[in-house]
């Protein structure tokens, strides 16, 4: 059995998984970052010895993915926006002596990509892009059937290509990036925006949250299902930029399918018709005709992706 440990900010899905890539069992802990992250290590080590005395199975490996920039080399994140502090740890050499199991660590959305691919796309198609829609957008890169790290093992960051030179502020300190625009906080942004902007639009949203300091980008999804023009403009202009990001991807990978994931996809057609509308307009048609585009369902894609990434770097 695999460990597969999807880390946020607030809390980290823990699942063990089969070599399959089917889900044993699974649950969630609080990350807690403030404590540290050898606590962290320490409630996970409990938590697999009580599984193992539960369910009686052996852990092999152990996939971490973490919301950040990993060095998966070293084992170690470098940086991370949500969890201070836990930066140049020794994740790999901390789970791999308590649980003498194999350790790998990686992107948060690099191992949820991964873990669509292996569980969404049956055909497997050589070269996949793939975009995680959440708080922030990330992404990976599946090249010839494996997935791309780059140099620094920092490949896939595509929340972080400029969708509009000098635009809206991003939380990684850039501007106009795309996570500014089709992160949830960029979407909700967009949306207050209009509404400031035209007080007497949005009837149907303000209905559905009259606090919108609370409005969530599902909010958005329902009421343009509803027929509001101005949540289906904030979608549009979300898609927008979601598309000019993407068809520059598009032009230089030349995917063979585009995977979206994340709560954020779950707008469905909202998000993608926007997508799909630029890509029909692009001139230069081949590598737009030959692409599938592609909602991935599976919600434990990102434990998945880790706990197979760690199984198979021991082989
Ligand atoms: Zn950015």
């Amino acid at each position: 059995m695999a460990l597969g440990v999807d880390v946020g900010g607030t809390n980290a899905k823990v699942a063990a998984i089969s070599p399959g890539g089917q889900v044993f069992t699974h649950t969630s802990l609080p990350t807690q970052p403030e404590r540290g992250p050898a606590a962290f290590v320490d409630d996970l080590c409990r938590l697999v010895d009580t599984w193992k005395k539960l369910h009686r199975f052996r852990v092999s490996a152990v996939g971490l993915g973490i919301a950040g920039d990993v060095d998966a080399e070293k084992g170690k994140l470098r940086y991370s926006p949500n969890l201070h502090g836990w930066e140049g740890f020794d994740f790999r050499r901390s789970l791999g002596r308590a649980l003498r199991a194999r350790v790998a660590v990686a992107n948060d959305a690099n191992c949820a990509v991964w873990g669509g691919y292996l569980t969404e796309l049956k055909k497997k198609p050589d070269h996949v892009i793939g975009v995680t829609l959440g708080t922030g957008v990330g992404g990976g890169l599946i090249l010839s059937r494996r997935l791309f790290h780059g140099a620094t093992g920092t490949a896939g960051e595509i929340g972080h290509i400029t969708v509009q030179p000098g635009g809206e502020p991003c939380h990684c300190g850039s501007r106009g990036c795309l996570e500014a625009y089709a992160g949830s906080y960029g979407i909700l942004r967009t949306a207050r925006t209009l509404l400031e902007l035209r007080p007497a639009e949005g009837k149907i949203l303000r209905g559905l949250c009259s606090d919108l300091e609370l409005l969530q980008p599902s909010h958005l999804t329902a009421a343009a299902q509803e027929g509001d023009a101005l949540a289906r403009e904030a979608w549009a202009v979300t898609g927008r930029h979601l598309a000019v990001g993407l068809a520059g991807l598009v032009m230089v990978l030349n995917p063979d399918v585009l995977l979206l994931l994340g709560g954020v996809s779950r707008a469905g057609r909202w998000i993608l018709d926007p997508v799909q509308e630029h890509f029909a307009r692009q001139p230069f048609r081949v590598p737009f005709d030959r692409l599938e585009l592609r909602l991935a369902e599976n919600p434990d894609a990102g434990c998945i992706g880790a706990a197979l990434l760690a199984a198979e770097r021991g082989r």
